[in-house]
């Protein structure tokens, strides 16, 4: 195993800290008052325009890809795992370097399965950083953590596919730019389980599709949105499928791996945020005579989330490495691995981050709140702990069956 950066990792590394620090986090303020001032919490504050062509401007622009394709030269995934890092810190890095969730995933299976008409149509401006998108799966109506349960219908009919169904939680449909859903339903329920999904590709403004509500996260209207929606006899041509009709099921694992991986980079980048704020804040705050920073257990606070993140850290580099190295499929159990230990590690340390900070950690002045509420969604999205759990507890029992 060699944990070595690359050269060019390092170089992006160094620009993409200075990009942080000239940019984004001065940004972080600027975004959330213009959205106040829009009156609209999901409108698209301009400041993001301004980011996102700097990011460009500086090569700092889809690192995500691991494919060398036409569009992008493709970092390793080991390569990319410290410039998400760097991204996670802020709440609107991601989007700036056209590397943010759902989009990444998108654009990935759009890459491994979209069609050349696809991928003009949809990934093309994707990429430029034109439009976004969504992903269309979990319903109100089954148990979504087992995707064998997904009750919409995608129906052929002549040249069409009609979609029929109830969809929840569908992250970034609220977005002004978003303009194409990738909707998992069932093409034949009589088919085995795993080959009933198909996927296709819904544009937004298809007549059918409906936005009833955006879902709170603790309270939080997320500028992107979690929508609750309907599909009511949507119609689309045949060619917006992706892949094969009955391969909805291992498009969803293609793109959830990556996915995951790219939720705990960048997780792990917020927990180093947090830490950083706990520490300056216990220099800052000297309740009872001393400061928080000499109190044994606020040393026991940082020493553990110290400790924790870099476990963590490794333990994500080396899933990045093995999906480098041996793929996806091989790196399954570390990927499920990561995701139940990430977001759990870092909950503990916002949750720290935010005692030290006394009444302000729950409060809008510092980013720790909405950190914590977004964290502890993750601990549902794409894929509950407990069914992380259940692959890795099966795989293990196999191997010492009697
Ligand atoms: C903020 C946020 C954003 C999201 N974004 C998207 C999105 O963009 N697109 C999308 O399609 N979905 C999205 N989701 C939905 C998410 O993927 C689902 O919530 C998740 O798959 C679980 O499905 P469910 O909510 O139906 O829970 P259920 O399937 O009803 O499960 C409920 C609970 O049962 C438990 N459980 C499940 N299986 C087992 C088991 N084998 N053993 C023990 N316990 C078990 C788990 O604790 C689980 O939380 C998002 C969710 C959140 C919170």
């Amino acid at each position: 195993m060699d944990f070595s950066l690359s050269p060019r990792c390092q170089e992006l590394q160094t620009q993409l800290t200075q990009f942080m620090d000239d940019h984004v986090y001065p940004a972080e303020s600027v975004y959330e008052e213009q959205l106040a001032a829009s009156g609209d919490p999901h409108s698209h504050p301009p400041i993001m325009e301004d980011l996102k062509a700097e990011a460009r401007g500086r090569g700092l622009w889809n690192l995500f890809l691991p494919h060398k394709t036409e569009w992008t030269d493709g970092l390793s995934n080991v390569d990319y795992a410290p410039l998400a890092e760097i991204m996670g810190r802020s709440p609107i890095a991601s989007e700036a370097c056209n590397c943010s969730a759902p989009d990444t995933g998108n654009m990935e299976i759009l890459t491994m399965f979209g069609t050349p008409e696809q991928q003009e149509r949809w990934l093309q401006p994707l990429l430029e950083g034109e439009i976004r998108s969504a992903f269309a799966m979990t319903e109100p109506a089954v148990a979504s953590s087992d995707a064998t349960t997904i009750e919409c219908s995608i129906r052929r009919d002549g040249d069409d596919y009609v979609i029929n169904g109830h969809k929840w939680f569908i992250s970034g449909a609220m977005h002004p730019r978003c303009q194409v859903l990738i909707v998992m339903g069932k093409t034949d329920p009589d088919a085995p389980p795993h080959r009933q999904q198909s996927m296709v590709l819904v544009p937004m403004d298809a007549p059918g599709v409906t936005v009833l509500r955006n879902m709170l996260v603790f309270g939080y209207d997320d500028a992107e949105g979690h929508v609750e929606m309907t599909f009511e006899d949507v119609r689309v041509p045949v060619a917006n499928l992706l892949g094969e009709e009955g391969g909805g099921f291992a498009i969803a694992q293609a793109r959830l791996g990556p996915g995951r991986i790219h939720h705990c980079m960048r997780t792990i980048g917020a927990a180093e945020r947090a830490l950083e704020l706990l520490c300056r804040r216990a220099h800052a705050r000297s309740p009872f005579g001393k400061p928080l920073a000499e109190q044994g257990v606020v040393q026991t606070w940082v020493a553990d989330a110290r400790i924790n993140i870099d476990q963590a850290r490794f333990y994500t580099f080396y899933a990045a490495w093995l999906m480098d190295t041996a793929g996806n499929k091989a790196a399954r159990n570390e990927i499920s691995g990561i995701k139940v230990a990430v977001p759990n590690m870092a909950l503990r340390v916002i949750d720290d981050a935010m005692q030290v900070h006394g009444a302000m950690g729950v409060s809008q002045d510092t980013p720790l709140a909405r950190m914590f509420g977004w964290i502890r969604a993750l601990r549902f999205a794409d894929g509950p702990d407990e069914v992380h759990r259940l692959s890795i507890a099966r795989r293990e029992l196999r191997r010492w069956a009697p």
